[in-house]
């Protein structure tokens, strides 16, 4: 099992001082919009974001997360971008697609159900490897260029939190993973979460912020998935 296990310990809560003095120090383009302009997401729209990402850390701005209702920071998420395609070719080669249908002629969008993607991805993680430090999801980023949308997350900024120095997710169990689904290529980096990545008001009962999907099976074709719900959960639940 790794030594680097996801700290359980909430970050205070910023003071008001704080919130701002970090907000003030993101460049305009990360910062929130004006009051009267709330539909924009970001100062100068989301467009005047992209020079800024990936980030390799996350700026102190964007990690103003309040408990109650106040006006958010975006999520960000920490990972490697794919084409559906490519995410598809390394689920299956790599044993944690969930197929919902094994005929290979189908169009990758049509041959992988997410919600089992996730959990077998989990158990990929977890079981082969031994990380516990990371729950892995498949979700979709801001795109950077056409057709690259998708992101295998390691954490976000509102569910995860660790005691590095930056923040960042123990780098040890980064480089075992992108190991072993062949990412090594490029870094893991962070990017702009595509449903939540934008400044909004939201209503936070703790942070970190518990994710909110439960883990379940929508189709059965995969040989680890079944209508009694994943093999893998008997001996190992998740
Ligand atoms: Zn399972």
């Amino acid at each position: 099992m790794s030594a680097s296990v996801q700290s359980s310990t909430v970050r205070d809560n910023p003071t008001q001082e704080e919130i701002v003095s970090q907000r003030k120090s993101l460049p305009d383009s990360l910062k929130p919009p004006l009051p009267n302009e709330m539909h924009v997401g970001f100062r100068n729209g989301c467009r005047a974001t992209k020079p800024f990402l990936p980030m390799k850390t996350v700026l102190p701005g964007l990690r103003t997360l309040r408990v109650g209702r106040f006006l958010q920071p975006p999520m960000l998420c920490y990972g490697w971008p794919v084409t559906i395609e490519d995410l598809v070719d390394i689920a299956d080669s790599k044993g944690f697609l969930g197929a919902k249908t094994l005929d290979k002629t189908v169009p990758a969008l049509s041959r992988i159900d997410f919600g089992d993607t996730d959990h077998l991805l989990h158990h990929v993680i977890r079981d082969e490897l031994g990380i516990h430090s990371m729950i892995p999801e498949i979700r979709m980023i801001l795109p950077k260029s056409k057709g690259r949308e998708l992101i295998v997350c390691l954490c976000t900024t509102w569910n995860d939190v660790w005691d590095t120095a930056d923040q960042n997710p123990p780098q040890e169990d980064v480089a075992k993973i992108a190991a072993h689904l062949g990412l090594r290529k490029r870094d893991a980096k962070w990017y702009m979460d595509c449903d939540d990545g934008m400044w909004a008001f939201r209503t936070f009962e703790s942070i970190p912020v518990p994710r909110n999907w439960t883990w379940k099976y929508g189709m059965v074709c995969y040989e680890g998935v079944n209508e009694d719900g994943c093999l893998r959960c008997k001996d190992h639940p998740l």
